[in-house]
């Protein structure tokens, strides 16, 4: 019977550039897994291999435990690796010998690009030679260079690949070839290919999908993170209106935007009648189409009678986020005769903007006068006009 087996290596010491954790690459956090366990869902999900076999350093077992608890059920028992890449491959190898597999795949953690076609393809190439590996043509002009780096010489790039994971073998082939390697003291290879050309194993080249990358520097793993993230909605801005007015009353406080002023009389209404915060209330359900204020919280049931309005600004906020949208800026003109509004801006913009959980940049508070017309000129109340910008997806 046929049977098909994956030993993943991930028994290497480097520690992803650039991190602050110290983490190694194979462990390091990827689209919210770790890299190491990339491969091993390709790998354990690929009908055709039976059983996977991971190569770890004897110092990650828990990290190992960790990535590996979703694919438990396909997997072997870790075994350590080596010093070299090779000898990890060959204590790979060594642990699966008992099952006289008749192929293996022999992959590199730091590769978390591995699909199913290129498994497939490598598999199939398998019939025809005792090996195939994952290759990509060179691309660039390639130069060779002495070591002031001037160049000596362009290298003819015509039939040069580059050697990439997964490597697939006849089982008995590769590992005698391992075998045979430690025994007479051959341990320099990089891969596995290079230590089977050196047994007289003919290997075939397999053009991989140019996006099996290897995951080495900093940058890499930004780009494979961009390449990983689900594609965003895209967005667009929609702006709405709001506008309230409250009437004074005997009191000596009135409160805007969230602040307490001291004032010669307070602002009727049944909540704290903060009419600068409900205008921006107003003004966000306007942006996303979702009522008003009055709608979401009617005057006519008690429970909101003197409620604080950042309850009411906050719940805005909230519909907001629920329709996959965020506030792009916010923008309040408050029209009285008095108080003055410019000695409180800065606290007000602060108070806003927490309670939307947006930056204070994006908070506008301004103030005016009517110039003593009309009833904000006659000091009966004060009026407040607001616009907010949303981005919800299209
Ligand atoms: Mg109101």
């Amino acid at each position: 019977m046929t049977s098909t087996v994956a030993v993943i290596v991930a028994a290497g010491r480097g520690v992803r550039a650039g991190s602050q954790d110290g983490l190694p690459k194979q462990y390091a956090p990827l689209a919210g897994m770790p890299v190491l366990a990339h491969s091993l869902r390709a790998l354990s999900t690929h009908p055709g291999i039976d059983a996977v076999q991971v190569v770890i350093h004897s110092e990650d077992r828990s990290l190992y435990d960790t990535a590996v608890r979703p694919f438990a059920t396909a997997l072997r028992p870790p075994v350590h690796g080596g010093v070299t890449r090779q000898e990890s491959v060959r204590r790979g190898l060594e642990a699966l010998a008992a099952q006289s597999p008749s192929r293996v795949l022999i992959h590199d953690a730091a590769r978390p690009f591995l699909t199913h076609d290129l498994i497939d393809r490598l598999l199939c190439a398998l019939d025809e030679l005792p090996g195939a590996i994952a290759a990509e043509p060179v691309a660039d002009t390639l130069k060779r260079a002495g070591a002031d780096n001037t160049i000596s010489e362009t290298v003819d790039r015509a039939d040069l690949w580059r050697a990439q994971t997964p490597q697939a073998f006849r089982f008995d082939s590769i590992l005698a070839a391992h075998r045979r390697a430690d025994t007479e003291g051959a341990h320099d290879f990089t891969d596995d290919a290079g230590l089977a050309e050196w047994a007289g194993l003919p290997v075939k080249l397999v053009a991989s999908s140019g996006q099996n990358m290897k995951l080495t520097t900093a940058q890499d793993m930004a780009l494979a993170e961009r390449l990983l993230a689900p594609a965003a909605a895209p967005l667009e801005p929609r702006t709405g209106g709001g506008f309230d007015v409250h009437a004074f009353a005997p009191g000596d406080h009135v409160w805007l935007c969230g602040v307490k002023i001291p004032h010669s009389h307070r602002l009727e209404g049944h909540s704290d009648a903060d009419v600068a915060m409900h205008a921006i209330t107003d003004a966000i359900l306007g942006a996303i189409g979702d009522g008003d204020i009055g709608a979401h919280f009617p005057p006519s049931d008690p429970q909101w009678r003197g409620a604080a309005s950042h309850i009411f600004l906050k719940d805005a906020a909230e519909r907001v986020r629920a329709a996959g949208g965020r506030i792009a800026n916010v923008d309040v003109t408050i029209l009285c005769e008095s108080p003055k509004i410019g000695p409180h801006r800065d606290a007000m913009r602060a108070a806003i903007a927490g309670i939307l959980q947006i930056d204070v940049a994006r908070v506008g508070v301004k103030a005016t006068t009517t110039e003593s017309l009309g009833f904000v000129g006659r000091r009966e109340g004060i009026a407040a006009l607001a616009n907010a910008t949303v981005l919800v997806p299209t």
